[in-house]
């Protein structure tokens, strides 16, 4: 039983026409018109292998694979959308994985002990609607009709609209609900969009937790002064305040904090903007992530003192505003040993690590046990018209997720 690159080429190719670039990346927002003519082109795929396919009020698309027992289904999939300038590879390669699963199966004439079903998440980028992973949450019952119509698009457009005029129905969200005890596991095979496994030569990534951010807009007042009048002394300068802060941030994520903690300072705006002013204003985004939250919470609380003792200091205001704070998740032990043991079996050379991004797979883990498989990422680059992954290796992922899922297809079946 065996995966083929060529299949999986074919898909990958079909799939990247909607919404192809001309510089070779590929814009696929949710919900736009290359989003559905993916989802069409999935759906008529699915369609040929013989899957039932639903289809519920946000969008999401799952395609079942009946098996021998009427029991919970193990669920495999990820999403079609991309950030705008985007690469091929980001969700697409757990699509193309899962459908080459159900092709294998089909041609080897495999009925499994459990259903197989594929799902295809609506708009996990945040890129359109400044709000991501939105499939999953509504399938957990995170996101109300209401915040469907505040979240809106940059021409005003609300996802609510959105949503009516992609043929879907965003009032009948609440019957989009996944309860635990409906999905026996789900496993999302997805880019790694980091530099690791590639750097340490591994095949795959089995993933252990998901890390949240915690974010905070940070806004700097200083006073804007003329650069030559004004002596050193007398300065309220918001620029170098902010510069203190982002090299703080650095070292506390590097230095301060747990083994796994990430810190960054992703913008800053300085104003007024001029050579010959003391900026007297910034404003700038800190994200610190961690798997472990007690390290999350300790590296944002020294982050804390440090902005206060600049305010101190240098006699600045500093005011900042926390976005977001949400906890991360750690995944099923369950199937990360499934996942491991096929690794094992399959010889690969596999990393168990954690994942940095967010995906669709930490909401899941609200209703069912949940796993990840991770593709080297060529450069570590994603979100990026240059990510790239080999399709040997997404083969072996494929393989890795064929495996996992049947024995997965297999477990406590007995009743
Ligand atoms: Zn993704």
């Amino acid at each position: 039983m065996k995966v083929n690159v060529k299949r999986l080429q074919r898909d990958f190719d079909n799939i990247a026409q909607f919404g192809q670039l001309a510089n070779g990346g590929v814009t696929r927002l949710a919900f736009s018109q290359a989003d559905l003519q993916a989802r069409t082109y999935l759906k008529q795929v699915m369609v040929e292998l013989k899957l039932e396919v639903y289809i519920d009020a946000f969008g999401n698309m799952r395609g079942r694979r009946e098996g021998q027992l009427s029991l919970p289904p193990v669920v495999i999939g990820s999403h079609l959308d991309t950030v705008p300038d985007g690469g091929h590879y980001d969700g697409v390669v757990g699509l193309i994985g899962a459908l080459e699963v159900i092709r294998v199966l089909n041609n080897n004439k495999i009925i499994t002990p459990r259903p197989i079903e594929i799902i295809n998440f609506s708009c996990e980028e945040s890129s359109r609607f400044r709000a991501g992973t939105l499939g999953s949450k509504v399938l957990i019952g995170k996101i109300t009709k209401e915040a469907l119509k505040q979240l809106a698009d940059k021409d005003g457009i609300s996802l609510y609209e959105a949503l009516e005029k992609s043929g879907f129905n965003p009032e009948d969200i609440d019957n989009s609900r996944i309860y635990p005890g409906e999905i026996f596991a789900f496993i999302e095979m997805h880019i790694e969009q980091g530099p690791v496994l590639e750097q340490e030569k591994h095949h795959v990534g089995i993933v252990t937790a998901i890390a949240a951010p915690t974010r905070y807009k940070v806004i700097i007042e200083g006073r804007a002064d003329h650069s030559g009048n004004t002596p050193m002394y007398m300065r309220k300068d918001a620029l170098t305040a902010a510069s203190e802060l982002i090299l703080g941030v650095e070292e506390i994520a590097k230095n301060q904090a747990g083994e796994k903690t990430v810190g960054t300072v992703g913008y800053i705006y300085a104003q007024p903007g001029a050579m010959n002013v003391v900026p007297g204003r910034v404003e700038l985004g800190i994200d610190i992530r961690d798997i472990n939250m007690e390290d999350k919470k300790s590296a944002v609380g020294k982050v804390i003192k440090l902005i206060s003792d600049i305010q101190e200091r240098r006699e600045i205001i500093i005011n900042y505003e926390q976005l977001s704070d949400e906890e991360p998740v750690v995944l099923s032990e369950k199937v990360i040993k499934t996942i491991e043991e096929e690794a094992k079996t399959q010889n690969l050379s596999y990393k168990i690590m954690p994942s940095g991004a967010g995906h669709d797979a930490m909401y899941m883990a609200n209703v069912t046990d949940v796993g990840m498989i991770f593709i080297p990422s060529i450069g570590g680059v994603s979100h990026n018209i240059n990510e790239y992954s080999r399709m040997e290796d997404v083969a072996k992922g494929t393989e890795l997720l064929l495996g996992a899922t049947l024995k997965l297809t297999q477990e406590e079946c007995d009743s």
